[in-house]
């Protein structure tokens, strides 16, 4: 079906190709000069003191959680309400992602019920900030301390989101920001990790490179895997974080848009906004009434509509774990209630007003 309003467009231009042109030209097409450059911006957007590349937001969890030391066995405290890949990159590195409810109104993870979830066997809390708004670290960092867990933050939707004051991803141990296709800022495939410490960057530096600090040299001291990115992706990063400003400017312009002409509608609610973070819209996310027929209403319309994330402990790969539904209500809520609407920097004004009519439509308002 080709959509009159698609879910999400990259906001891609001339900026790229430049870029683009000069990573070809200059025959360079690994980890170069761009990759350099795009560390270094990344560095000054987050204040991290360390940041590696790494291929895509998924391995970047994977290459963290071994960094941090996850082995057979370990649980790894994960929010019911993500994508996949944050639960999944645990147990190849061979945990056990144990699922904790999310907060009804922010998305992110309930923080009053984390200590419950705490055993033995816990050895790290990954708190995913979800939709572009930080969950809440300060009491997940007294929780990590009492119990000796290390933080490992999925950021992958957290760039420019930052937790009074500090950059998502940098607060915790470790922490990864994704730039897929339709992440923040993108570069087709890409992630960074980025962590304060010295010796988890260290180990960081083995595992991506064939445990070589450098490549050039053929002596390994460890083992190591690949998470290079190529230069070609590292120039649109480039780009792309230099339009950062522009496009979390836009964003929020689009969601503020949505806001003022929804909100006489009582059947729709938006995430609330949290005094400790900033909002760097992802989607415009709302909690609507009768969801699938809305989101049936909108395709009509030509309106491509996502739904919200399936709560994990649900997901048929996840069975086996065997965990107790009823202590988990609201990513079931937010699951069969929100739908995602774009947000995209290229967006019109007329279109979003079209999209916003389509839903009044609906509701007869
Ligand atoms: C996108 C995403 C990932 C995975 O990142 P990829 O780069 O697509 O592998 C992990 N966690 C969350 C919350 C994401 O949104």
């Amino acid at each position: 079906m080709s959509y009159k309003i698609n879910q999400l467009l990259p906001y891609l231009g001339e900026e790229e190709k430049i870029n683009l042109n000069k990573a070809i030209d200059d025959k360079w097409i690994t980890e170069g000069p761009f990759a350099a450059e795009f560390i270094s911006l990344l560095k000054k957007q987050t204040n991290s003191k360390h940041a590696l590349l790494a291929n895509n937001g998924t391995l970047a969890l994977y290459l963290s959680l071994l960094a941090i030391d996850i082995k057979n066995g370990d649980e790894v405290i994960v929010p019911d309400f993500s994508f996949i890949a944050s639960a999944s990159s645990i147990v190849f590195a061979g945990g056990t992602p144990v699922f904790v409810d999310v907060d009804k109104e922010n998305f992110n993870i309930d923080i009053n019920k984390i200590e419950a979830a705490i055993t033995k066997k816990t050895k790290a809390i990954m708190p995913v900030h979800i939709y572009g708004q930080s969950a809440d670290l300060d009491p997940i960092k007294v929780l990590a301390e009492k119990y000796n867990l290390k933080i490992i933050e999925d950021a992958a939707q957290g760039f420019g989101v930052y937790y009074k004051n500090k950059h998502t991803g940098t607060i915790g141990d470790i922490g990864i920001i994704s730039f897929f296709a339709d992440k923040t800022i993108t570069t087709g495939e890409g992630a960074v990790i980025l962590t304060n410490n010295d010796k988890i960057f260290e180990k960081l530096q083995y595992l991506r490179n064939q445990g070589r600090k450098n490549s050039g040299t053929f002596t390994h001291a460890f083992l190591g895997m690949n998470f290079r990115m190529t230069d070609l992706q590292c120039a649109v990063g480039v780009a792309q974080i230099k339009k950062f400003p522009k496009i979390e400017q836009i964003k929020k312009e689009h969601y503020k848009q949505y806001k003022d002409e929804l909100k006489d509608i009582a059947q729709i609610q938006f995430v609330k906004e949290e005094t400790y973070s900033n909002l760097v819209p992802f989607r415009a996310n709302i909690i609507v009434e009768k969801q699938e027929e809305l989101i049936q209403h909108l395709e009509n319309n030509q309106i491509q509509t996502r739904g919200f994330f399936y709560p994990l402990h649900k997901q048929p790969c996840f069975e086996y774990l065997n965990t107790k539904n009823e202590e988990i209500a609201n990513t079931e809520f937010l699951s069969q209630n929100g739908i995602s609407l774009p947000v995209f920097v290229d967006l019109t004004t007329k279109q979003i007003s079209y999209v916003c009519n389509t839903i009044k439509e609906f509701y007869h308002v």
